[in-house]
């Protein structure tokens, strides 16, 4: 049987040490990271996220801002929003919760965000830096993705990852981060021919294809380390629902060598990331140098 990567665990461990280095930063230096979350309209699955985004930062010692607008706000109010936002010193992490409604334009919004206050990664700048290797904000999903990997593995250099999925949220940037620690790195997608083979070949495969269950136990090479990214809601046969990833993992579990369950594996650590995020870019922004994850 795979070994279980706990993704809850480590993002507890995460959020505890955040919690002495924030502490650190306001006895030192009376620094304080302030993270202003935004949502517009009634979305339920937002308004738990945006919920417990508040709620974690409190408890690490972030400043927490929370905007909930109307689902009529225009665009014209959210932009103004913003850019008062990226003027405020007490501001370092701008997260707008997506989706917004459909008569709001989604990539302008994202474009007006400050990218050193983009605590998601999203902007086209950070989108560049990630791919050129700079100092850039890194998308929460990947890079708690990230972190499992190299806390199981240590070093990931010449290990062949398959990535399946390339959105922009997250497999784009994995494929980035994966090719960052020198793996071979194979983006499979909607379109890729015989994808189980694909998949067969990778020492580390990351499933964020938004298909509950896709990847069964024999597209896994045995031993091999398998991030589910994927969260599903889906119909039991008693007529509950259950929340079930991208990964098959009944069967995943007994051929990987590590696997991260749903829930519990990847959705935690995405939170713990935003607020690593957001101490990176308190550091930045006053020139204090960033502590380790
Ligand atoms: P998306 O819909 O934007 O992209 C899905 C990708 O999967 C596309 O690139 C598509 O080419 C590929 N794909 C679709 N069907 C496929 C198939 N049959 N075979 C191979 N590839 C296929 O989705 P996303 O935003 O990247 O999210 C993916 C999953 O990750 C979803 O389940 C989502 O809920 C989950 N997610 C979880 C977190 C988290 O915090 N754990 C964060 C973001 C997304």
């Amino acid at each position: 049987m795979a070994h279980l990567i706990d993704g809850k665990q480590f993002a507890a461990k995460l959020r505890k040490k955040m919690t002495g280095q924030i502490a650190s930063m306001k006895a030192d230096h009376n620094i304080v990271p302030g993270l202003a979350v935004v949502l517009v309209g009634e979305d339920p699955a937002s308004q738990v996220y945006v919920r417990s985004k508040g709620k974690q930062a409190k408890e690490c010692g972030i400043t927490s801002i929370e905007h909930k607008l109307e689902d009529t706000t225009s665009e014209e109010f959210l932009l103004n929003l913003i850019s008062d936002m990226n003027k405020d010193p007490a501001i370092n992490g701008i997260l707008v919760q997506l989706p917004l409604p459909k008569h709001i334009n989604s990539a302008k919004v994202l474009e007006a965000i400050d990218p050193a206050k983009d605590v998601d990664g999203f902007h086209p700048i950070n989108v560049g830096m990630l791919s050129t290797g700079g100092e850039g904000m890194i998308p929460c999903t990947p890079l708690g993705s990230l972190m499992m990997l190299q806390d199981y593995h240590g070093d990931l250099t010449g290990m062949k990852a398959v990535v399946v999925g390339r959105s922009n949220i997250v497999g784009k940037p994995m494929f980035n981060l994966l090719l960052q620690q020198s793996c071979t790195v194979t983006v499979a997608h909607s379109r890729t021919k015989n994808i189980e083979a694909v998949v067969r070949e990778a020492d580390i495969v990351v499933a964020a294809v938004g298909v509950p269950e896709l990847v069964k136990g024999d597209w896994i090479k045995p031993g091999a380390t398998v991030i589910d990214v994927g969260i599903n809601r889906i119909e039991t046969p008693e007529g509950k629902t259950k929340l079930v990833g991208d990964v098959h993992f009944e069967s995943a579990e007994k051929v990987a060598g590590a696997i991260t369950p749903v829930p519990g594996g990847v959705g935690p650590m995405t939170i713990a990331c935003l607020l690593y995020n957001t101490m990176v870019a308190t550091c930045r922004h006053n020139g204090v140098e960033v502590p380790a994850a």
